[in-house]
Protein backbone atom coordinates (compact mmCIF):
# COMPACT_ATOMS: atom_id res chain seq x y z
CA UNK A 1 0.00 0.00 0.00
CA UNK A 2 1.45 3.64 -1.02
CA UNK A 3 1.85 6.67 2.00
CA UNK A 4 -2.33 8.83 2.27
CA UNK A 5 -1.09 12.28 0.42
CA UNK A 6 -1.75 14.88 3.45
CA UNK A 7 -4.81 16.63 1.62
CA UNK A 8 -6.90 12.81 2.02
CA UNK A 9 -5.06 13.05 5.63
CA UNK A 10 -6.70 16.20 6.16
CA UNK A 11 -10.12 15.23 5.05
CA UNK A 12 -10.23 11.64 6.92
CA UNK A 13 -9.77 13.78 9.98
CA UNK A 14 -12.61 15.87 9.47
CA UNK A 15 -14.78 13.47 8.74
CA UNK A 16 -13.39 10.88 11.78
CA UNK A 17 -13.93 14.21 14.15
CA UNK A 18 -18.02 14.88 12.90
CA UNK A 19 -18.56 11.56 13.32
CA UNK A 20 -17.99 11.54 17.15
CA UNK A 21 -16.13 8.01 17.07
CA UNK A 22 -13.98 8.80 20.13
CA UNK A 23 -11.54 10.92 20.78
CA UNK A 24 -8.40 11.08 18.13
CA UNK A 25 -4.98 11.29 19.58
CA UNK A 26 -2.30 12.93 17.21
CA UNK A 27 1.03 11.92 16.71
CA UNK A 28 0.70 9.06 19.37
CA UNK A 29 3.77 7.09 20.14
CA UNK A 30 3.08 3.27 19.33
CA UNK A 31 5.74 2.32 21.90
CA UNK A 32 2.98 3.64 24.25
CA UNK A 33 0.52 0.25 22.73
CA UNK A 34 2.81 -2.14 22.82
CA UNK A 35 4.91 -4.65 25.56
CA UNK A 36 8.42 -4.10 23.70
CA UNK A 37 8.07 -0.55 24.24
CA UNK A 38 9.03 -0.22 20.41
CA UNK A 39 7.67 2.55 17.71
CA UNK A 40 7.72 5.53 16.32
CA UNK A 41 4.55 8.20 16.32
CA UNK A 42 1.12 6.85 14.23
CA UNK A 43 -0.29 9.82 12.38
CA UNK A 44 -3.46 8.98 14.52
CA UNK A 45 -5.38 7.10 17.17
CA UNK A 46 -8.53 6.22 17.64
CA UNK A 47 -10.32 3.45 20.10
CA UNK A 48 -13.66 2.84 19.81
CA UNK A 49 -16.59 1.72 22.03
CA UNK A 50 -18.90 -0.04 20.14
CA UNK A 51 -19.26 -2.13 16.77
CA UNK A 52 -21.30 0.75 15.03
CA UNK A 53 -18.28 3.12 15.37
CA UNK A 54 -15.78 0.33 14.58
CA UNK A 55 -17.26 -0.03 11.16
CA UNK A 56 -17.47 4.15 10.92
CA UNK A 57 -13.64 4.26 11.37
CA UNK A 58 -13.11 1.54 8.96
CA UNK A 59 -15.59 3.05 5.84
CA UNK A 60 -13.80 6.14 6.50
CA UNK A 61 -10.51 5.09 6.53
CA UNK A 62 -11.46 3.27 2.92
CA UNK A 63 -13.15 6.24 1.27
CA UNK A 64 -10.35 8.24 1.95
CA UNK A 65 -7.65 5.83 1.21
CA UNK A 66 -6.16 5.67 4.71
CA UNK A 67 -4.16 2.80 6.35
CA UNK A 68 -6.01 1.40 8.93
CA UNK A 69 -4.05 -0.81 11.69
CA UNK A 70 -6.16 -2.55 13.70
CA UNK A 71 -4.53 -3.26 17.66
CA UNK A 72 -5.31 -4.93 20.71
CA UNK A 73 -2.55 -4.17 23.47
CA UNK A 74 0.52 -5.04 21.05
CA UNK A 75 1.71 -7.89 22.78
CA UNK A 76 2.62 -9.73 19.64
CA UNK A 77 3.56 -6.72 17.24
CA UNK A 78 6.58 -4.77 16.90
CA UNK A 79 6.05 -1.44 14.92
CA UNK A 80 8.60 0.58 13.03
CA UNK A 81 11.17 2.88 14.22
CA UNK A 82 9.52 5.21 12.01
CA UNK A 83 5.56 4.87 13.39
CA UNK A 84 2.50 4.50 10.82
CA UNK A 85 1.37 6.68 8.31
CA UNK A 86 -2.16 6.54 9.11
CA UNK A 87 -4.63 5.21 11.26
CA UNK A 88 -4.41 2.83 14.27
CA UNK A 89 -8.29 1.32 15.11
CA UNK A 90 -7.25 0.23 19.48
CA UNK A 91 -9.74 -2.67 20.00
CA UNK A 92 -9.60 -2.67 24.30
CA UNK A 93 -10.97 -1.68 27.33
CA UNK A 94 -14.11 0.11 25.86
CA UNK A 95 -15.26 -2.86 24.08
CA UNK A 96 -14.97 -5.61 26.67
CA UNK A 97 -18.59 -6.60 27.80
CA UNK A 98 -19.04 -9.71 29.45
CA UNK A 99 -22.04 -11.95 29.65
CA UNK A 100 -22.45 -15.71 30.83
CA UNK A 101 -25.25 -17.79 29.82
CA UNK A 102 -25.31 -21.40 30.62
CA UNK A 103 -22.12 -22.71 29.23
CA UNK A 104 -21.17 -20.21 26.80
CA UNK A 105 -19.52 -17.19 27.19
CA UNK A 106 -19.54 -14.08 24.55
CA UNK A 107 -17.07 -11.31 25.30
CA UNK A 108 -16.00 -7.76 23.80
CA UNK A 109 -12.98 -8.02 21.59
CA UNK A 110 -11.12 -5.83 24.13
CA UNK A 111 -11.23 -7.48 27.28
CA UNK A 112 -8.16 -9.10 28.78
CA UNK A 113 -7.60 -12.19 28.28
CA UNK A 114 -6.18 -13.13 32.24
CA UNK A 115 -9.13 -11.29 33.18
CA UNK A 116 -11.55 -13.30 31.04
CA UNK A 117 -10.21 -16.65 32.37
CA UNK A 118 -10.45 -15.77 35.56
CA UNK A 119 -14.38 -14.84 35.21
CA UNK A 120 -15.06 -17.98 33.30
CA UNK A 121 -13.10 -20.20 36.27
CA UNK A 122 -15.06 -18.26 38.79
CA UNK A 123 -18.25 -19.18 36.41
CA UNK A 124 -16.89 -22.84 36.70
CA UNK A 125 -16.79 -23.20 33.00
CA UNK A 126 -13.18 -25.09 31.92
CA UNK A 127 -11.51 -24.09 28.60
CA UNK A 128 -9.98 -20.80 28.85
CA UNK A 129 -6.92 -21.60 31.82
CA UNK A 130 -4.37 -22.35 29.41
CA UNK A 131 -4.90 -18.58 28.27
CA UNK A 132 -4.44 -17.28 32.21
CA UNK A 133 -0.35 -16.27 31.41
CA UNK A 134 -1.52 -14.65 28.04
CA UNK A 135 -1.31 -10.52 28.14
CA UNK A 136 -3.57 -9.52 25.56
CA UNK A 137 -7.01 -8.75 24.49
CA UNK A 138 -9.38 -11.34 23.17
CA UNK A 139 -9.39 -10.13 19.70
CA UNK A 140 -6.01 -10.32 19.76
CA UNK A 141 -5.74 -13.61 20.38
CA UNK A 142 -8.53 -14.90 18.18
CA UNK A 143 -6.87 -13.34 15.19
CA UNK A 144 -2.93 -15.00 16.59
CA UNK A 145 -5.22 -18.46 18.01
CA UNK A 146 -3.31 -17.88 20.85
CA UNK A 147 -2.83 -20.34 23.77
CA UNK A 148 -0.69 -22.78 25.33
CA UNK A 149 0.07 -25.94 26.34
CA UNK A 150 -0.21 -27.03 22.30
CA UNK A 151 -4.15 -25.38 23.27
CA UNK A 152 -5.43 -22.68 21.46
CA UNK A 153 -8.37 -20.26 21.75
CA UNK A 154 -9.84 -21.43 18.21
CA UNK A 155 -10.45 -24.95 20.01
CA UNK A 156 -13.68 -23.40 21.99
CA UNK A 157 -14.84 -20.79 19.35
CA UNK A 158 -18.40 -20.87 18.47
CA UNK A 159 -19.15 -17.70 16.60
CA UNK A 160 -17.30 -14.30 15.90
CA UNK A 161 -19.24 -11.02 15.27
CA UNK A 162 -16.54 -9.21 12.84
CA UNK A 163 -16.69 -6.15 10.86
CA UNK A 164 -15.10 -6.18 7.23
CA UNK A 165 -13.02 -4.38 5.52
CA UNK A 166 -16.05 -2.96 3.39
CA UNK A 167 -17.44 -1.70 7.27
CA UNK A 168 -19.63 -4.07 7.15
CA UNK A 169 -20.89 -7.08 9.93
CA UNK A 170 -20.24 -10.40 9.73
CA UNK A 171 -20.72 -13.42 11.68
CA UNK A 172 -18.06 -16.61 10.99
CA UNK A 173 -18.46 -19.66 12.33
CA UNK A 174 -15.14 -21.12 13.59
CA UNK A 175 -14.43 -23.18 10.88
CA UNK A 176 -14.95 -19.68 8.47
CA UNK A 177 -11.97 -18.67 10.71
CA UNK A 178 -9.91 -20.95 9.51
CA UNK A 179 -7.47 -21.48 12.90
CA UNK A 180 -3.91 -23.21 12.38
CA UNK A 181 -0.95 -22.75 14.87
CA UNK A 182 -0.57 -19.33 15.97
CA UNK A 183 -2.59 -18.34 12.93
CA UNK A 184 -6.36 -17.04 11.27
CA UNK A 185 -7.89 -16.51 8.44
CA UNK A 186 -8.84 -13.25 10.10
CA UNK A 187 -5.12 -12.37 9.90
CA UNK A 188 -5.23 -12.07 6.19
CA UNK A 189 -8.55 -11.29 5.55
CA UNK A 190 -8.52 -8.14 7.64
CA UNK A 191 -11.63 -9.23 9.54
CA UNK A 192 -12.01 -7.00 12.90
CA UNK A 193 -13.43 -9.13 15.57
CA UNK A 194 -15.95 -7.11 17.51
CA UNK A 195 -17.26 -9.52 19.99
CA UNK A 196 -17.29 -13.55 20.19
CA UNK A 197 -19.21 -16.70 21.68
CA UNK A 198 -17.07 -19.27 23.37
CA UNK A 199 -18.23 -22.68 24.35
CA UNK A 200 -16.99 -23.89 27.69
CA UNK A 201 -17.64 -26.91 30.06
CA UNK A 202 -18.27 -27.25 33.39
CA UNK A 203 -15.42 -27.34 35.58
CA UNK A 204 -14.32 -27.29 39.37
CA UNK A 205 -13.19 -23.72 40.04
CA UNK A 206 -11.00 -24.90 43.04
CA UNK A 207 -9.53 -27.03 40.72
CA UNK A 208 -9.07 -24.29 37.76
CA UNK A 209 -7.83 -21.68 39.97
CA UNK A 210 -4.96 -24.45 41.46
CA UNK A 211 -4.34 -25.25 37.72
CA UNK A 212 -3.89 -21.41 36.91
CA UNK A 213 -1.86 -20.24 39.47
CA UNK A 214 0.44 -23.18 39.22
CA UNK A 215 0.97 -22.08 35.37
CA UNK A 216 1.62 -18.30 36.76
CA UNK A 217 4.05 -19.68 39.15
CA UNK A 218 5.77 -21.51 36.45
CA UNK A 219 5.99 -18.36 34.01
CA UNK A 220 7.31 -16.38 36.44
CA UNK A 221 10.36 -18.76 37.06
CA UNK A 222 10.86 -19.63 33.27
CA UNK A 223 10.46 -16.45 31.65
CA UNK A 224 11.71 -12.87 31.88
CA UNK A 225 10.45 -10.56 34.33
CA UNK A 226 7.87 -8.06 34.36
CA UNK A 227 10.62 -4.87 33.86
CA UNK A 228 12.27 -6.55 30.87
CA UNK A 229 9.96 -5.78 28.04
CA UNK A 230 9.68 -8.21 25.61
CA UNK A 231 6.70 -9.24 23.28
CA UNK A 232 6.68 -13.43 24.20
CA UNK A 233 8.03 -16.06 22.15
CA UNK A 234 9.54 -14.44 19.35
CA UNK A 235 9.62 -17.52 17.33
CA UNK A 236 7.09 -20.01 16.12
CA UNK A 237 7.55 -23.27 18.05
CA UNK A 238 4.97 -25.93 16.28
CA UNK A 239 4.72 -29.75 17.57
CA UNK A 240 6.64 -30.67 14.33
CA UNK A 241 9.83 -28.68 14.55
CA UNK A 242 9.65 -30.03 18.20
CA UNK A 243 9.84 -33.58 16.86
CA UNK A 244 12.62 -32.67 14.43
CA UNK A 245 14.92 -30.25 15.95
CA UNK A 246 13.64 -29.36 19.09
CA UNK A 247 12.18 -26.17 20.79
CA UNK A 248 13.33 -22.79 19.62
CA UNK A 249 14.23 -21.43 22.69
CA UNK A 250 17.21 -25.02 23.16
CA UNK A 251 18.15 -24.35 19.40
CA UNK A 252 18.87 -20.64 20.22
CA UNK A 253 20.52 -21.48 23.47
CA UNK A 254 22.55 -24.45 21.60
CA UNK A 255 23.85 -22.44 18.75
CA UNK A 256 25.68 -19.48 22.31
CA UNK A 257 23.22 -16.68 21.04
CA UNK A 258 21.85 -16.39 25.10
CA UNK A 259 22.48 -12.50 26.34
CA UNK A 260 23.62 -11.99 22.53
CA UNK A 261 22.97 -8.18 22.53
CA UNK A 262 22.55 -5.62 19.26
CA UNK A 263 21.47 -2.12 20.92
CA UNK A 264 19.33 -2.26 22.85
CA UNK A 265 17.84 -5.49 22.54
CA UNK A 266 19.20 -8.25 24.23
CA UNK A 267 18.53 -12.50 23.51
CA UNK A 268 17.12 -13.18 27.55
CA UNK A 269 18.96 -15.25 29.10
CA UNK A 270 16.27 -16.55 30.93
CA UNK A 271 14.41 -18.08 27.97
CA UNK A 272 16.22 -17.70 24.31
CA UNK A 273 13.13 -17.46 22.77
CA UNK A 274 12.51 -14.12 24.30
CA UNK A 275 13.99 -10.52 23.12
CA UNK A 276 14.26 -8.06 25.83
CA UNK A 277 14.60 -4.30 25.87
CA UNK A 278 17.24 -3.21 27.47
CA UNK A 279 16.22 0.03 27.45
CA UNK A 280 16.02 2.27 23.86
CA UNK A 281 16.14 -0.52 21.69
CA UNK A 282 14.85 0.28 18.59
CA UNK A 283 12.96 -1.84 15.54
CA UNK A 284 15.62 -1.82 13.99
CA UNK A 285 18.13 -3.59 16.47
CA UNK A 286 15.56 -6.36 17.18
CA UNK A 287 15.21 -7.26 13.31
CA UNK A 288 18.73 -7.15 13.30
CA UNK A 289 18.74 -9.88 16.41
CA UNK A 290 16.07 -11.96 14.42
CA UNK A 291 18.45 -12.21 11.42
CA UNK A 292 21.39 -12.77 13.40
CA UNK A 293 19.34 -15.84 15.08
CA UNK A 294 17.72 -17.15 11.79
CA UNK A 295 21.53 -17.02 9.70
CA UNK A 296 22.98 -18.88 12.80
CA UNK A 297 20.39 -21.41 13.13
CA UNK A 298 19.99 -22.06 9.26
CA UNK A 299 24.34 -22.41 9.10
CA UNK A 300 24.62 -24.52 12.07
CA UNK A 301 21.37 -27.16 11.58
CA UNK A 302 19.78 -25.69 7.76
CA UNK A 303 16.87 -24.90 9.79
CA UNK A 304 14.53 -22.29 8.96
CA UNK A 305 13.31 -20.20 11.91
CA UNK A 306 9.83 -18.39 11.50
CA UNK A 307 9.06 -15.33 14.03
CA UNK A 308 5.13 -15.65 15.57
CA UNK A 309 5.31 -12.10 16.61
CA UNK A 310 4.46 -9.76 13.62
CA UNK A 311 6.31 -6.94 12.56
CA UNK A 312 4.13 -3.67 10.81
CA UNK A 313 5.28 -1.38 8.34
CA UNK A 314 5.28 2.36 8.33
CA UNK A 315 2.18 2.00 5.78
CA UNK A 316 0.53 -0.51 7.93
CA UNK A 317 1.22 -4.19 6.06
CA UNK A 318 1.81 -6.68 8.81
CA UNK A 319 4.07 -9.54 8.28
CA UNK A 320 5.68 -12.29 10.10
CA UNK A 321 9.34 -10.15 11.93
CA UNK A 322 11.46 -12.48 9.86
CA UNK A 323 10.24 -11.35 6.92
CA UNK A 324 11.18 -7.38 8.03
CA UNK A 325 14.35 -9.30 9.10
CA UNK A 326 15.24 -10.79 5.34
CA UNK A 327 14.57 -6.92 4.11
CA UNK A 328 17.48 -6.13 6.12
CA UNK A 329 20.17 -8.45 5.02
CA UNK A 330 21.22 -7.91 1.63
CA UNK A 331 22.01 -11.14 0.74
C1 LIG B 1 5.04 -12.07 28.39
C2 LIG B 1 4.24 -12.58 27.22
C3 LIG B 1 3.81 -13.89 27.19
C4 LIG B 1 3.06 -14.38 26.11
N1 LIG B 1 2.63 -15.68 26.12
C5 LIG B 1 1.88 -16.15 25.09
C6 LIG B 1 1.40 -17.50 25.09
O1 LIG B 1 1.62 -18.27 26.01
N2 LIG B 1 0.69 -17.92 24.02
C7 LIG B 1 0.38 -17.09 22.98
O2 LIG B 1 -0.31 -17.54 22.05
N3 LIG B 1 0.83 -15.81 22.94
C8 LIG B 1 1.57 -15.31 23.96
N4 LIG B 1 2.03 -14.02 23.93
C9 LIG B 1 1.80 -13.18 22.73
C10 LIG B 1 0.55 -12.29 22.82
O3 LIG B 1 0.24 -11.99 24.16
C11 LIG B 1 -0.68 -12.92 22.15
O4 LIG B 1 -0.44 -13.15 20.78
C12 LIG B 1 -1.93 -12.05 22.32
O5 LIG B 1 -3.05 -12.83 22.05
C13 LIG B 1 -1.95 -10.80 21.44
O6 LIG B 1 -3.05 -10.00 21.84
P1 LIG B 1 -3.02 -8.42 21.63
O7 LIG B 1 -4.34 -7.89 22.05
O8 LIG B 1 -1.85 -7.82 22.33
O9 LIG B 1 -2.85 -8.33 20.05
P2 LIG B 1 -1.86 -7.38 19.24
O10 LIG B 1 -0.46 -7.74 19.56
O11 LIG B 1 -2.28 -5.98 19.41
O12 LIG B 1 -2.18 -7.86 17.74
C14 LIG B 1 -1.79 -9.15 17.30
C15 LIG B 1 -2.46 -9.42 15.94
O13 LIG B 1 -3.87 -9.49 16.12
C16 LIG B 1 -4.54 -8.53 15.32
N5 LIG B 1 -5.69 -8.05 16.10
C17 LIG B 1 -5.67 -7.48 17.33
N6 LIG B 1 -6.93 -7.22 17.74
C18 LIG B 1 -7.74 -7.62 16.75
C19 LIG B 1 -9.16 -7.60 16.56
N7 LIG B 1 -10.00 -7.12 17.49
N8 LIG B 1 -9.66 -8.09 15.41
C20 LIG B 1 -8.85 -8.59 14.44
N9 LIG B 1 -7.51 -8.62 14.55
C21 LIG B 1 -6.97 -8.15 15.70
C22 LIG B 1 -3.51 -7.45 15.01
O14 LIG B 1 -3.79 -6.77 13.82
C23 LIG B 1 -2.24 -8.30 14.92
O15 LIG B 1 -2.12 -8.90 13.66
C24 LIG B 1 2.77 -13.51 25.02
C25 LIG B 1 3.22 -12.18 25.05
C26 LIG B 1 3.94 -11.71 26.14
C27 LIG B 1 4.38 -10.28 26.17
Amino acid sequence: MNFPSAENFRSLLADLAESGVGPIRFDEPLANHCSWRIGGPADALVEPCDAAHVAEVVRLARKHAIPLLVIGQGTNLLYDDAGLRGVVLKIGARLSRVEIAGNGITAGAGIWVPHLARLAARAGLSGLEHTIGIPGTLGGLLAMNGGSFRRAVGDNLLRVWTINRAGEQEVLTREQCGFGYRRSALQNSGAIVVRSELELAPGDPRQMRKDMLADLRERRRKFPRKREPNCGSVFLSTAEMHATVGPPGRIIEEAGLKGTRIGGAEISCRHANFIINRGGATCRDVLSLIDLVRRTVRERIGFEMRCEVRYVKPNGEITPADRGADALSPG
